[in-house]
């Protein structure tokens, strides 16, 4: 998910067929044998939708929300009331943030099910929740030092850090992996697992050719630019180039005409439409940083070129990680060059 719109990712001709949204504890069947219910969650974005995929012996659950005492009773009156008598039979997670994977481990005890999901998130998954409880290492505090905080702001990020998992219950030991072209077979509809990065490492999409499906997750948004961020651990990472390429690669192998079901906002058409304006976008804003680096700039001063609103100090942290995702785009382009002074500060310049 996302808290922060970028300067992009305006409305655009996508329609919203569904015409409604779903009450809490109520679910919409979106296509034969998929149902889309909605849950709370507890962020500025205050919903998520998950999905029920219903099989001849039993039901897959897409995705599974925050773990909180209100998500789990919903899950409660949903389970209990729209299952027709059949048990959960699998638990799909599309990638490795709280909302979606939140209530994972809860639900696959609950049903003694597997959780399936992509094998980088999984992993990941678990490496942040194992640090809950931790301090934040030298390394992190470094991190948003170079990129311009205060000792003030260092500190509210060591407060913050480890809370990961506090929001999500405790993660099965075992899962089952899912990888690009992937197939499921639910209900006699062949399911095929559709790999996009860049928002997470490795996010699974879930595209049904014959009901003309796709369960995007946070792939694919119809009004929010999901959140590309860069994290401290990985030096390297160029997380909207990934993202970049994954909208390119998404538009030239899906068709246009799928019904989209994203994590959140509503159902829509428009998939090719939405991916172009995503890009432009994106490209737009790489266009408005570039000129912006006349003079060498820290990554906390860049956001008037990102952000049309004003960037408070609820979503500091989110548009610092995704201004180092432009400026490292714009590097990895050969645009931009990066020095780091003597107190260990980055300043951002551009080439070209
Ligand atoms: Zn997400």
């Amino acid at each position: 998910m996302s808290d922060i719109s970028l300067a992009t990712g305006e409305a655009e001709p996508l329609t919203y067929p569904i015409g409604r949204i779903a009450e809490p504890t109520e679910v919409i069947e979106v296509g034969p044998g998929v149902l889309w219910v909605r849950l709370p969650i507890p962020f500025q974005l205050d919903h998520i939708n998950v999905w029920l995929i219903e099989d001849h012996d039993g039901w897959y659950i897409v995705d599974t929300g925050v773990a909180t005492d209100d998500a789990k009773a919903m899950w409660r009156k949903v389970l209990s009331t729209y299952l027709k008598d059949k048990p959960v039979k699998g638990v799909i997670v599309t990638h490795l943030h709280p909302d979606h994977v939140g209530l994972a481990g809860w639900l696959t005890r609950k049903w003694d099910v597997d959780l399936h999901m992509s094998r980088i998130d999984f992993l990941s998954c678990h490496t942040l929740v194992n640090d809950t409880g931790r301090e934040a290492p030298k390394a992190a505090r470094d991190f948003y030092r170079a990129a311009g905080f205060s000792e003030r702001g260092i500190e509210a990020y060591a407060k913050r850090f480890g809370s990961f998992g506090e929001r999500v219950s405790r993660l099965p030991d075992t899962y089952r992996r899912l990888r690009e072209g992937d197939e499921m077979t639910i209900n006699g509809n062949i399911w095929r697992i559709v790999v996009g990065s860049g928002h997470a490492p490795e996010h699974v999409c879930l595209y049904c050719p014959a009901l003309k499906l796709l369960i995007s997750g946070d792939q694919v948004l119809p009004r929010i630019s999901s959140n590309v961020s860069v994290h401290p651990t990985d030096l390297n990472d160029n997380p909207l180039h990934d993202w970049i390429e994954s909208c390119h690669r998404l538009r030239a192998n899906l068709p246009a005409d799928l019904l989209v079901l994203p994590a959140h906002n509503e159902p829509f058409y428009g998939l090719h439409t939405r991916l172009s304006s995503l890009i432009e976008g994106h490209e737009e804003s790489l266009a408005k940083l570039h000129a912006y680096l006349d003079e060498p700039k820290r990554a906390i001063d860049v956001f008037p070129a990102l952000f049309k609103r004003k960037i408070g100090p609820e979503v500091f942290f989110l548009a610092t990680g995704e201004s180092l995702a432009h400026l490292r785009c714009l590097i990895g382009r050969g645009l931009a060059t990066v020095t780091r002074d003597d107190k260990g500060v980055d300043w951002y310049s551009r080439l070209g």
